[in-house]
């Protein structure tokens, strides 16, 4: 993408409603604009961010045996009438009327709706185990939204609903997610810590959130600082092996993890003092089994091999994968900017001209830029005509992981500069051994 083509709208100062760095530095770089309190525009470049997020989240669910779909953001009263919630889910919920007067509603779950579309087809334990999920748009009216993406009232979430016809089964369905989340967020750099989460009036202990440890979270949390050097499950591993799977769940559930609402100050005072963390953190997924709650009142049976017939197990799995963008600049930036982390920066590698309009420097940066672009590197041309200071700030506020820095100075030595973001580490190389480099 050449610059002068591109659609950038750069911001020198951060509006003032923006309190934390990740809302700051995302409205600065021209990724997102407010519509209204908590609604968000995605501009190109926040909108690139999103779609790797979401890539991996897929990537993750679909090793993981979950299948994609996708449901829609309007749903009817009715189905939520039929499992209870539609009174009970309050003030968060935006409802809305058709022009016959039909009460709907923008989902901020969907839960009832899958549950809907299982009874409709699936009637045999024969068609088990099932995870469904999709990437969809939510709504809910948060109190407070703040913090940019980081608690919108549009938001995006990729939700998965898991059904098996009995409660070992659910187990193994819930692991898989568990191990899923943890290469998910694994593989976008961050560290995600599983914390057992309430499991309100079903009970048991099959519910954790996966926290990410920052200052500017809002939940408060307690874990065991070991969580921090464990290594994330191998990308081979065989989602349909029971026993390896829970033996990653167990060890990732060994030390002490739990939120505020989940805290045992006394387990909490056995774990060693200097390996005690209690922190904020940043809820970015959260899984969920609860059994026969919306399959029983929404009769979503099965027949067992025995000929009985009961209703389906299920769980709910989510991740925000918009609340993730937000998460990952509170992790990976500096006062300069943004320092994403390759797998989901917006572009990969950042070709600075220093000197617009100079004739060598043009073409050798028109040869890297058509040689990256052919070995498939999101490749961001700077190519307007600003100062170098002005080109190296956009490129550190949007956080390119990699820049190329053209200048008659070094081409006068047969060299080009390649600079790395994460760290600032510098290099002096030929133009071939740039393109070799980041290819
Ligand atoms: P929170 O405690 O932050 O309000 P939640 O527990 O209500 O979140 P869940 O119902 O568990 O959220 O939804 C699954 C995931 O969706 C969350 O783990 C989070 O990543 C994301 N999410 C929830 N609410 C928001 C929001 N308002 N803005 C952005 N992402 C959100
Ligand atoms: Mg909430
Ligand atoms: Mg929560
Ligand atoms: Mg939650």
């Amino acid at each position: 993408m050449r610059l002068s083509k591109y659609f950038l709208p750069i911001l020198r100062e951060a509006p003032r409603e923006a309190e934390i760095a990740s809302h700051k530095l995302m409205l600065r770089a021209g990724m997102i604009r407010q519509e209204s309190a908590g609604i968000y525009a995605f501009l190109p470049l926040g909108l690139r961010v999103l779609n790797k997020v979401n890539a991996i989240v897929r990537e993750e669910q679909n090793r993981a045996g979950a299948i994609e779909v996708l449901m829609p953001t309007i749903q009817s009263a009715d189905l939520w009438r039929e499992s209870g919630r539609y009174d009970a889910y309050g003030k968060e919920m935006l409802r809305i009327k058709d022009r016959h007067e039909r009460e709907m509603l923008y989902g901020p779950t969907n839960e009832e709706m899958i549950t809907e579309i299982f009874r409709a087809y699936v009637k045999s334990y024969k068609d088990l185990p099932l995870n469904l999920y999709h990437i969809q748009w939510k709504f809910r009216d948060e109190v407070r939204p703040r913090f940019g993406l980081m608690r919108g009232r549009e938001f995006l979430m990729k939700d998965a609903y898991s059904f098996d016809v009995d409660y070992e089964s659910a187990v193994h369905s819930y692991n898989r997610m568990f191990v899923a989340y943890l290469r998910t967020f694994a593989r976008m750099g961050l560290k995600a810590i599983p914390m057992v989460a309430d499991t309100g009036p079903i009970g048991g202990n099959l519910s954790h959130e996966f926290i990410i440890l920052a200052s500017t979270g809002e939940s408060e949390v307690f874990c065991h600082k070991d969580y921090l050097d464990f290594e994330m499950p191998e990308e081979g591993i065989d989602f349909d092996d029971r026993a390896k799977l829970q033996g990653v769940v167990d060890r990732w559930t060994s030390l002490y993890a739990a939120t505020s609402e989940k805290h045992d100050a006394d387990a909490f005072g056995k774990v060693a003092g200097d390996r005690q963390v209690s922190a904020r953190g940043i809820e970015v997924g959260h899984i969920f089994y609860f059994g026969t709650k919306y399959s029983e009142p929404m009769k979503a049976d099965v027949t067992h091999p025995d000929g009985s017939v009961k209703p389906v197990h299920m769980g709910s799995y989510g991740i925000g994968p918009s609340r993730l963008v937000a998460a990952s600049i509170e992790a990976f930036h500096d006062d300069a900017g943004i320092k994403w982390p390759e797998e989901i920066a917006p572009f990969n590698t950042a070709i600075l001209n220093l000197k617009q309009g100079d004739g060598m420097t043009g073409e050798v940066c028109e040869q890297i830029y058509r040689a990256l672009n052919a070995k498939g590197v999101d490749t961001l041309y700077h190519d307007l005509d600003e100062r170098p200071g002005a080109k190296f700030a956009t490129t550190d506020l949007i956080g390119i992981p990699h820049q190329v820095i053209v200048g008659p100075k070094g081409l006068a030595n047969g060299k080009v500069e390649i600079k790395h973001r994460a760290d600032g580490s510098r290099e002096e190389l030929g133009v071939d051994q740039a393109i070799a480099k980041l290819s």
